[in-house]
């Protein structure tokens, strides 16, 4: 059965995929398990944090009132009727007009007292406190709530967890935590010539890069890679490979999606009832890339060559995979930089030349990483963006600003 070749654009295909995905269901997980995840649940305060008014510093839990006209000549002197520590008891301590406790940092404030002054403007002596200020009202006092208030949302589903919102679900007593499923994500290689690391190659063959770039970029995003190893340019064991890989969340196949004799990845996947979605891009590098569907599952078969594979995966199995996982923010970060040299292009595609930009007083700068052929992984390796060349055009001067996308940065808001 054959299907009539199925051309996009970059944002159609990006479009078709983003409205096929279905996101994954939510499981329970250890908040120390949960760095990089995406909530499946609002989280919402039941306390407020600071549970109470606290102390800011080491010093005197004092009235305010009481330090007027307060200077270093003429210091206000108080007695000290107690002290009161971090996490000790502090039921029925109170101040009143005239007097003072001593207070350390993160202790709740004494009734009545309204301020804090620091041992540093402060004398002791035989239990007496000299003040050698006036103090405001307020000073160094931490409000109960000022942080986190009672029944507010903290933390919204769909948010990426960071270092500090886990701080945040400790603070709350979040033992575990709902978050959205993480993708397990199938990696094939296909092709003849493919040979695995720590096998012997022959002359003619070429070594499995593509399997262990997508290895690294899933597991970058915190999803599960599994790596079912090389199809042969075989329909069986091409149809065996993709058969174990079904039970996973997304299929992503490298190589055999040219026009070669040998190249039927597709042929295969409708054969097993993946409905094709689109098969080709206008784009340079990455022509040659099939998306189709069955049930959930989706199904990426990228061009075999290591920088179109990369640059496949960065701008549509990236934000498939952000997508599933519940992420809401999935595009690669992106920004305007001036261009250090020329480039020309054909004006029926999309470019994406790997880059390097710097960053030269506040202003981004960014010039290509030498030779762009589809097979060279140094030049690839020496970027630190991509820059985007839009379709319509037939190039762009030095001086000119361009789109480049940030592909080793997570987000910018
Ligand atoms: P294909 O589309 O299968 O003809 O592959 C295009 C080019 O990519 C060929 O030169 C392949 O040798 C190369 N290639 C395919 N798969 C891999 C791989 N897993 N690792 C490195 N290079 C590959
Ligand atoms: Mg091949």
């Amino acid at each position: 059965m054959k299907v009539s070749k199925i051309v996009v654009t970059v944002e159609e295909a990006t479009d078709i995929i983003l409205n096929s995905i279905i996101q994954l269901k939510g499981e329970r997980v250890s908040i120390l398990d949960a760095t990089k995840r995406v909530l499946f649940e609002d989280i919402i305060s039941s306390i407020n944090i600071p549970l109470l008014d606290n102390s800011a510093m080491d010093g005197y839990a004092i009235i305010a009132a009481d330090t007027i006209g307060s200077n270093r000549e003429r210091p206000v002197k108080l007695p000290v009727l107690g002290e009161v520590q971090a996490g000790g008891d502090h039921q029925g301590i109170r101040i009143s007009s005239g007097s003072v406790i001593r207070i350390m940092t993160g202790a709740p404030i004494p009734k009545s007292a309204d301020a804090v002054v620091q041992f540093e403007d402060t004398c002791e002596e035989d239990g007496i406190v000299s003040i050698y200020r006036e103090v405001k009202k307020g000073e160094n006092i931490r409000l109960a709530g000022e942080d986190i208030r009672k029944g507010g949302l903290i933390l919204q589903s769909g948010h990426l967890l960071r270092s500090a919102d886990i701080g945040i679900l400790a603070s709350l007593n979040y033992q575990e935590v709902m978050l959205y499923r993480r993708p397990e994500v199938a990696i094939i290689s296909t092709g003849d010539e493919i040979v695995d690391i720590g096998e012997v190659l022959h002359p003619g063959q070429i070594r499995n890069s593509n399997s262990y770039t997508l290895y690294s970029e899933i597991k970058r995003y915190n999803t599960i890679p599994h790596y079912l190893g090389i199809a042969r340019d075989d329909i069986d064991e091409t149809k065996e490979k993709l058969n174990q890989a079904f039970k996973y969340d997304v299929i992503i196949t490298t190589g055999g999606v040219s026009m070669g004799r040998y190249d039927f990845v597709k042929d295969v996947m409708i054969d097993l009832g993946v409905d094709i979605k689109f098969e080709s891009i206008r784009m340079k590098p990455g022509k040659p890339c099939i998306f189709g569907i069955k049930g959930h599952k989706l199904f990426f078969g990228l061009p075999g060559n290591p920088v179109s594979t990369m640059i496949s995966f960065y701008q549509f199995v990236r934000p498939a995979i952000l997508k599933l996982m519940g992420a809401e923010r999935i595009n690669i970060p992106t920004v305007n930089a001036i261009l250090e040299e020329g480039i020309r292009k054909k004006p029926d595609r999309v470019n994406f030349i790997r880059g390097h930009f710097t960053i030269n007083d506040g202003e981004l700068y960014v010039k290509t990483t030498g030779s762009q052929g589809s097979g060279i992984l140094s030049s690839m390796s020496r970027a630190n963006c991509i820059i985007l060349l839009p379709i319509g055009i037939e190039g762009v001067h030095a001086g000119e600003r361009v789109s480049i996308q940030l592909i080793h940065h997570e987000e910018i808001e």
